[in-house]
């Protein structure tokens, strides 16, 4: 039986990066209406995203009679919903699958008014309330905004990568490790995050073997020396990792590359944490929300944005700790802060 992996990282992923286009920016000028039902599209609360941050705030907003409108993007629910088992989520004392926790959020949002409409932001416009967002041939307008757009996690980009997740290739070592209690296993990346996760997953994996490409690393000294004094881990550079040998559907071994010398090299292992970065999908607020070098939104006094009625939860502005709990919490704080806004801007 495959063992199961939980997952950290939530409220990924919504808007779809690098679609804007000043030609389409005279469509936002005016509203259109809804070809499914007629109505106009002005909404109380309209959320990006529809990971747990993005879920929460709609179960929140919805209790709150404001019958939000959830717009799902290209990947509804976010990485939760392409997990297996999750164990560390409050509440489930057995775990719950993943895919299961996030159709519970959305039943309890929708039990409560919250609506759902399926496809990725391309552009917003912010200048003014009602801000309006396009989604497809559709544009919304809404007196606030939640964006919950998530974080994606970078992959590798090998092939059958993705369908490996949860059957032994994972992006959160908090979330994951666990699961490899005295087995060998790998982290790639060069940067803080690997050597963070690398030390981490010591405690559990009986090897870690360290997989860059190149044989600098991007990551602090004090990060990379202490990872150097950890017995458990062995640095493998300068290899590319090329394969992930998974015969039966789980991870066994990876087959690597070494940059300089053409050799070759493989080694069995039960887990590959990718720890490459990740990046959030910002993109459509670029120039419009206040976000960092990485572009990660900046929020303000919990979720506030420097735009009035702008509020923010979840991975989209949170690199630190990725957690689907966190994600919630954030997305409860959003949908709170949207309401107190609307009843104090009643106009
Ligand atoms: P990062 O600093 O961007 O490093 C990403 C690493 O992944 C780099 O070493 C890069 O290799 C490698 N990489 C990227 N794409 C790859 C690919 N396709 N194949 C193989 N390797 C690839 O990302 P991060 O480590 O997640 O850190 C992000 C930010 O968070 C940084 O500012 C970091 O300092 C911070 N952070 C801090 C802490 C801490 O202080 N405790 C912990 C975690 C993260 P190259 O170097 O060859 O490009």
């Amino acid at each position: 039986m495959p063992y199961t992996l939980s997952i950290g990282i939530c409220a990924h992923s919504l808007v779809r990066a690098g679609m804007l286009q000043s030609s389409v920016a005279p469509y936002l000028r005016a509203p259109v209406e809804n070809p499914i039902s007629g109505a106009m599209l002005m909404h109380k609360v309209v959320i990006i995203g529809s990971g747990c941050a993005g879920l929460t705030a709609a179960i929140y907003a919805a209790r709150a009679n404001l019958s939000p409108l959830v717009l799902e993007g290209h990947e509804p629910g976010g990485q939760l919903s392409l997990t297996t088992h999750v164990e560390n989520f409050p509440g489930f004392p057995d775990g719950i699958l993943g895919p299961e926790l996030i159709e519970n959020m959305r039943k309890q949002a929708q039990k409560f008014g919250a609506q759902f409409k399926p496809g990725s932001v391309s552009e917003v416009d912010l200048t003014s309330r009602p801000f309006k967002i396009k989604v497809g041939n559709d544009v919304y307008e809404t007196k606030s905004l939640i964006v919950a757009a998530g974080a994606s996690a970078r992959l590798l980009g090998l092939k059958g990568e993705k369908e490996l997740i949860g059957r032994g290739l994972s992006t959160c070592a908090t979330c994951d490790g666990y699961f490899f209690r005295g087995k060998p296993i790998a982290v790639v990346g060069g940067g803080d995050s690997a050597m963070e996760e690398a030390n981490f997953l010591s405690r559990y994996a009986s090897r870690v073997y360290l997989i860059h490409r190149r044989n600098e690393f991007r990551a602090s000294k004090i990060m990379i020396d202490r990872a150097r004094a950890n017995e458990k881990i062995e640095f493998v550079t300068p290899y590319v990792l090329e394969e992930i040998l998974s015969p039966e559907g789980l991870v066994n071994g990876v087959h690597l590359h070494q940059t300089q010398t053409g050799e070759k090299r493989e080694i069995a292992l039960d887990g590959v944490f990718v720890a490459i970065g990740h990046n959030p999908n910002s993109m459509a607020f670029r120039g419009k929300l206040e976000m960092d070098e990485n572009g990660y939104l900046i929020a303000r006094h919990g979720s506030l944005t420097g735009v009035p009625g702008v509020f923010i939860a979840g991975d989209v502005q949170d690199h630190r700790y990725r957690q689907a709990v966190t994600a919630a919490g954030s997305g409860c704080m959003a949908a709170i802060d949207a309401e107190k806004f609307l009843e104090e801007h009643k106009d």
